[in-house]
C-alpha cells in the first residue's frame, strides 16, 4: 500500500466532505495530472479548501502506473520530457529527488523494412534508409524551395506536405495518423500538423538529427526522464503533497452530474460504492472530457450545445500487456511502427525505461493498439488479443520465444481529441457555453481537448490556480491570456 492509499484510507473513515464556509471551496473533477497538479497547488493556499474526485482506484488518469508481476507498467509509453517549462522540471524534480531517472532514449521505427534509430541519429540514417528513399528526401527538400500554390482548403494532409514533402509524409506520417485518428489525412484539420509534428520541415528535422552529434548537442537532446517507480509515480508524489497540505482526494467516486441554477453552478452529484450524493459547490473545476460534462449538467444544455458534445469524438485506445517469462525482451525502450501493415502503433518495454533487473525473469510488453468501442477489436478477449499481439510482431521479425505468461489489458477511451476537419465548430460551440456557466472551469487534455503532454497539463493546473483570485473571483482575462499560450504547447512523442 503507497503512503497515498493509507492517508486517503484513513480519510475515507471519517465522514463526506462539506466545503467550509470561510474558505474559497473548489471541487476538482478528475485526479490525472490536471486534477491532481490544480489540487496540489491549490492546497498549498491559505485561502482555498479543495476536494478532488476521481473514479478510478488511483490518481493519474491516463498517466498513471501500476505493477504486473512485480513489472511497473504505463498507460502506453510515458517519458517526462526535457522540454517541460523549468518551473515544472523542478517541481517534479523536488518532489522525486533521486528517484527521478534520467535516461537516454534508445528506440527504433520500422520503415519500409529497415530499423531506424529513434531519436534518429546521422551515420545510422545514412546506413539504415533505403537509397531511393533517401533521393526523394533530398528532392522534396529542393523542391520545397520553389514556390508553390496554396491548397483552397488545408488539411493535416496539405500542409504535412508542404512543409515535409511527399517522400516523408506518404511513407511515415500519413499511415502513422490514420491509425491512430482511424482518418485518412485528407480529413484530418490543419491543428493536429501544428500540434503533432514538432519538426515541420526536412530542414528542421535535419537539424534535430544534427543536433545528436556530440558538439552540437544541445541540452535534453535524446534524454528523458523516468521514476524508478513507472511514469504514474510523478502524479502520486504530487497527490501525496497536495493531501498533506489537506486537500480531500476522493478515490473510487464517480461524478454522475454537474448542477446549475441559470449559469450559475451549484454543485455535483456524486456516486461510491455506499450512495449517491449531492455536494453544493459554487466553483468546480473539470478535467473530465468536455462533452462528458456537458451530458451531465442538470438541467441539460440547449439541445445545440448537446449536439455538439455528440459531433466532437476521442480516439480510444487498447494497451496489450504480454506479460513474458525473460528478463528482457529486447534492448530498446519503444518500437514505432508507423506503417498500416500491423495495427498497433508502438510497443514498450518499461523495464528499459529505468533499466532495471528487477524483477527477474519477466518483463512486460506493452502494445498500443488504437481502437474504438464497437471496433473490430475492443470487445475481443485477453487471450484473442495476445495471440494477436504475438502474429504482428512476429510480421515485423519480432518474434516471441520466451514463453507467455498471460495477458493483461486495459482500454482507455480516452486516449487521443479527434480533430477531424470540423471539430472546431463543434468545440467552440461547447467551449462557449460552458463558459458562460459561473463557477465551472473545464480544463485539462479531456476538458480542452488538447492533444498534450502530462507536463502541458501541469501547466494548465499552475494558470487556472493563477486566476483564483485573493477574494475568489475567476480572472477570466487572464485565463484567456493563458488559453492563448496553451495554444502553442506541441506535443512530444
Ligand atoms: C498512449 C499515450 C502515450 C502518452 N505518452 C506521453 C508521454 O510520453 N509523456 C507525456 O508527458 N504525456 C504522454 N501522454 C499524455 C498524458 O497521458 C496526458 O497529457 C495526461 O494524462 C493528461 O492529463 P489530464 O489530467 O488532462 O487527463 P487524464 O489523464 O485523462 O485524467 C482525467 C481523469 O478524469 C477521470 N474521470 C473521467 N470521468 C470521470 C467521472 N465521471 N468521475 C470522476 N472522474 C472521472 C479519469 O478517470 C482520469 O483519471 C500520453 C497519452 C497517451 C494516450
Amino acid at each position: 500500500m503507497s503512503v497515498l492509499d493509507d492517508i486517503v484510507k484513513k480519510r475515507a473513515q471519517t465522514e463526506a466532505p462539506q466545503p467550509k464556509e470561510t474558505k474559497h471551496a473548489v471541487a476538482i473533477l478528475g485526479a490525472g495530472p490536471a486534477g491532481v497538479g490544480a489540487a496540489y497547488y491549490l492546497a498549498q493556499r491559505d485561502d482555498v479548501d479543495v476536494a478532488l474526485f476521481e473514479r478510478g482506484p488511483r490518481v493519474g488518469g491516463n498517466s498513471a502506473s501500476f505493477q504486473i508481476d512485480g513489472v511497473w507498467c504505463d498507460h502506453g509509453s510515458h517519458r517526462f520530457h526535457p522540454v517541460a517549462e523549468p518551473r515544472i522540471k523542478e517541481e517534479v524534480k523536488k518532489l522525486l529527488g533521486d528517484d527521478l531517472l534520467t535516461r537516454p532514449r534508445h528506440g527504433r521505427i520500422l520503415l519500409k523494412g529497415r530499423w531506424i534509430h529513434f531519436p534518429l541519429k546521422p551515420v545510422d540514417l545514412l546506413l539504415q534508409l533505403p537509397k531511393g528513399f533517401a533521393l526523394a528526401l533530398a528532392r522534396d527538400t529542393v523542391l520545397k524551395a520553389l514556390p508553390k500554390k496554396q491548397a483552397a482548403e488545408p488539411t493535416f494532409a496539405t500542409v504535412l506536405e508542404q512543409g515535409l514533402g511527399p517522400a516523408m509524409s506518404e511513407a511515415f506520417y500519413f499511415p502513422y495518423v490514420e491509425k491512430l485518428w482511424g482518418l485518412p489525412p485528407s480529413e484530418l484539420a490543419v491543428t493536429l500538423a501544428k500540434k503533432r509534428v514538432s519538426g515541420s520541415s526536412v530542414v528542421k528535422i535535419l537539424m534535430k538529427i544534427a543536433r545528436q552529434i556530440p558538439g552540437f548537442k544541445s541540452p535534453g537532446a535524446g534524454v528523458f526522464h523516468y521514476p524508478k517507480k513507472g511514469f504514474g509515480q510523478i502524479i502520486e508524489r504530487f497527490a501525496e503533497e497536495a493531501v498533506a497540505h489537506g486537500a480531500d482526494l476522493h478515490l473510487d467516486t464517480e461524478i454522475t452530474a454537474v448542477t446549475r441554477d441559470g449559469d450559475k453552478v451549484t454543485g455535483l452529484r456524486v456516486k461510491d460504492e455506499n450512495s449517491e450524493r449531492s455536494l453544493p459547490y459554487s466553483r468546480v473545476w473539470s478535467t473530465l472530457p468536455i462533452s462528458a460534462v456537458a451530458r451531465m449538467m442538470d438541467p441539460p444544455p440547449p439541445p445545440q450545445v448537446l449536439e455538439a458534445a455528440k459531433a466532437i469524438k476521442f480516439r480510444g485506445m487498447i494497451l496489450i500487456y504480454l506479460v513474458l517469462e525473460t528478463d528482457r525482451f529486447t534492448e530498446y525502450d519503444a518500437h514505432y511502427f508507423p506503417e498500416l501493415n500491423v495495427p498497433i502503433s508502438r510497443m514498450s518495454e518499461t523495464k528499459n525505461y529505468h533499466n532495471t533487473d528487477e524483477p527477474t525473469n519477466r518483463t512486460v510488453l506493452c502494445a498500443e493498439l488504437p481502437a474504438d468501442p464497437g471496433g473490430d477489436y475492443w470487445d475481443k478477449s485477453d487471450e484473442e488479443l495476445g495471440a494477436l499481439y504475438c502474429e504482428w510482431l512476429d510480421k515485423v521479425g519480432l518474434p516471441v520465444k520466451a514463453p507467455v505468461v498471460r495477458t493483461e489489458t486495459r482500454r482507455l477511451r480516452f486516449a487521443y481529441p479527434v480533430y477531424n476537419r470540423d471539430y472546431e465548430q463543434h468545440f467552440n460551440v461547447l467551449d462557449e457555453w460552458m463558459s458562460g456557466v459561473e463557477g465551472l472551469l473545464t480544463f485539462g487534455r479531456q476538458g480542452l481537448f488538447a492533444h498534450d503532454n502530462t507536463h502541458h497539463a501541469l501547466a494548465m493546473s499552475i494558470a487556472a490556480v493563477d486566476c483564483l483570485k485573493e477574494d475568489g473571483e475567476f480572472d477570466q482575462d487572464l485565463w484567456a491570456e493563458h488559453r492563448a499560450e496553451f495554444e502553442t504547447h506541441v506535443v512530444e512523442d
